[in-house]
């Protein structure tokens, strides 16, 4: 279902109004964690002006260590969705648990599943129940087969709404976060019609390589750039070290949609 055999024609993935895919340009921004509402506002309201169609935030966190936050839960999920709601934006935000996907999807325009959960199939099976749209991330020791073979997970439930996304693999090499795999952009365009974007943010770990990352993706044919953007990188709950601030967002948006009219 996901082969550009059985549909040659790119897919549009329609996310409560936002299209991505086709030559509509995806642009999800927000903080890594839904934080506080007043600190959410203040970033959405920013995002919002600069472009960003698709707000985002976690309220249910994957954290390396057990004892790092994890996430506000169902409180993060009504922030979230109070706040997109404010100014326009359709929220994505990620599901980490299939017996979790019936509260988030009642929150959330489109359901994340993260990389560390790409192949975890008892989650995927759920998600392809919902009647949500997914952004699927390329788990970080992942081949791009093992990346379609998960959308097909999804799609082979009955729900045909899905976008994956590029957010830098495992390398030897300490110097960025992952390893930005740009090449993953045209490589998928070759063998299926879904949308993919790419997420310079968790790509890179660096927000001095993300304008450079982001527009290598818009230039490789990416439908969308997931950004992670935050007023106060150094209080932030969670990956403050590689967030844009607001202005700069501003800046790369800019730089971005002028990329993509010339696609
Ligand atoms: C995120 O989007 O905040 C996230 C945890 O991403 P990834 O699953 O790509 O690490
Ligand atoms: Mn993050």
């Amino acid at each position: 279902l996901a082969s550009i055999d059985a549909h040659p024609a790119p897919s549009i993935v329609d996310v409560s109004g936002v299209k991505i895919g086709g030559g509509h340009l995806g642009m999800i921004a927000g903080p890594c964690s839904v934080e506080e509402p007043e600190r959410m506002v203040r970033i959405a309201e920013k995002v919002a002006q600069s472009g960003a169609n698709l707000f985002r935030g976690g309220a249910f966190k994957p954290r390396t260590s057990p004892y790092a936050f994890q996430g506000l839960g169902e409180e993060g999920l009504r922030i979230l969705k109070d706040v997109g709601d404010k100014f326009g934006m359709p929220v994505v935000t990620e599901v980490t648990d299939p017996r979790l996907v019936e509260l988030v999807a009642q929150y959330a325009d489109m359901l994340q599943v993260g990389a560390r959960n790409m192949q975890n199939f008892a989650l995927l099976t759920e998600v392809g129940k919902s009647n949500r749209p997914v952004l699927l991330k390329r788990g970080m020791s992942a081949t791009i087969n093992d990346l379609l073979m998960c959308a097909e997970y999804i799609l082979s439930q009955g729900n045909p709404n899905v976008v994956l996304c590029e957010r830098g693999i495992k390398s030897f090499d300490p110097a960025t976060r992952n390893l930005f795999d740009v090449a993953a952009v045209p490589q998928v365009r070759t063998l299926s019609h879904l949308p993919i974007i790419v997420d310079p943010s968790h790509a890179t770990g660096r927000p001095e390589l993300i304008p450079a990352c982001a527009m290598a993706g818009i230039a490789a044919g990416a439908d969308g750039v997931h950004i992670e953007v935050h007023d106060c990188p150094e209080v932030a709950k969670s990956d403050g070290p590689q967030a844009l601030l607001p202005e700069q967002y501003d800046e790369l948006a800019k730089q971005m949609k002028g990329l993509a009219e010339l696609m």
